[in-house]
């Protein structure tokens, strides 16, 4: 990627700043804020810590004559490594304090703070729920690869849901946003109306909804409720973690939520046709093909429990364990 793609010029000075990813997703958008004449930069979400990361936020910030001593502050939206993982180099570089709400940096010290509680819980998880030993095993090993690109973790100030942020000389409501990572935040600016929406609501992909072990057990709920909440802003600029700004902002989350209107359907009807494991209907959704991609597998899965557990909680699948392994029904009312 040339300069001139990596970097977009926002209104009022804001900086969107492509910072590559290796996988799918591609790219994560961090946004470099303007605090006024002399007063620095705020940067959102930093980006995953790669070794093109690290060049590309070197060279932008030459191009555009811009010290690392002039970011005086890291906001992060959520904790996932693609936003959060460059957040302690940065720290390192420009010595600016990184602030994240108490939740999520839980989540982040569970992950990598050492041992292996978290991939011991997922592999359970997953194991119980259908996944053969041989792409459960590939799953374990990319989420070890993680650890190398969410270092050094940085030392963190807490923000907090509810309260205000003031930055770029606007004051940002911070607004819970769970369902796709507990704990993140979006910001909205009621004077501009911008929302800065993390991976929450994003343009063209639909956002990951996992169930993560030791979290909510029904992230879909949470998450479709932030939509609703969310689709009572007025937004007229969208700035998301992935993909570009947008303006239809109300009418995206509309279509995010029919699309798990139909996805529940989809999972009940194929149900209905025949009981299935997770791992069944996640390779019959998503294909085999994933077995290949431990990253995008742990996604599907993940999020093919999320609906399924959503179905069970209201009463319109049923599960039950042989072998270890746990089954789903479409009609928990029919005695099998
Ligand atoms: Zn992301």
């Amino acid at each position: 990627m040339k300069e001139s793609d990596i970097v977009t010029e926002l209104p009022e000075g804001w900086l969107r700043v492509k910072v590559p990813l290796p996988f799918s997703l591609k790219w994560v958008n961090s946004y470099l804020v303007p605090e006024g004449q002399g007063s620095g930069y705020t940067v959102v979400d930093p980006g995953l810590r790669t070794d093109d990361a690290v060049r590309i936020w070197g060279e932008t910030l030459h191009e555009r004559s811009i010290d690392w001593g002039d970011i005086v502050r890291i906001v992060l939206t959520h904790q996932h490594p693609d936003h959060y993982g460059l957040a302690g180099y940065m720290q390192e570089k420009s010595g600016a304090p990184v602030f994240i709400t108490e939740r999520s940096h839980r989540y982040a010290r569970r992950l990598w703070g050492g041992g292996d509680e978290y991939g011991e819980a997922l592999k359970a998880l997953f194991l119980s729920h259908g996944m053969p030993a041989e792409p459960m095993r590939d799953i374990n090993e990319n989420l070890e690869s993680f650890v190398a690109r969410v270092s050094p973790q940085p030392e963190v100030a807490y923000m907090r849901a509810g309260g205000r942020l003031t930055m770029n000389g606007r004051e940002w409501e911070l607004i819970d946003a769970p369902g796709h990572a507990y704990g993140a935040v979006c910001l909205y600016d009621k004077s501009r109306r911008w929302m800065l929406c993390g991976d929450q609501v994003l343009p063209r992909i639909t956002p990951n909804v996992s169930v993560v072990p030791g979290e909510e057990e029904d992230p879909l709920a949470d998450f479709l409720g932030s939509l609703e909440q969310l689709q009572t802003y007025d937004v007229e600029l969208a700035l998301p973690g992935h993909r570009d700004p947008f303006t239809n902002f109300r009418e995206r989350i509309g279509e995010l939520r029919s699309f798990h209107a139909r996805r529940l359907a989809d999972m009940t009807d194929r149900l209905a046709e025949q009981p299935a494991t997770s791992f069944e209907l996640c390779e019959a959704m998503f294909g085999t093909h994933l077995r290949s991609n431990p990253h995008n597998l742990r996604f599907a899965m993940a999020e093919t429990l999320a609906h399924l557990f959503h179905l069970e909680l209201r009463g319109l699948a049923s599960s039950r364990t042989s072998g270890g392994v746990i089954r789903y029904y479409a009609d928990p009312r029919e005695e099998r």
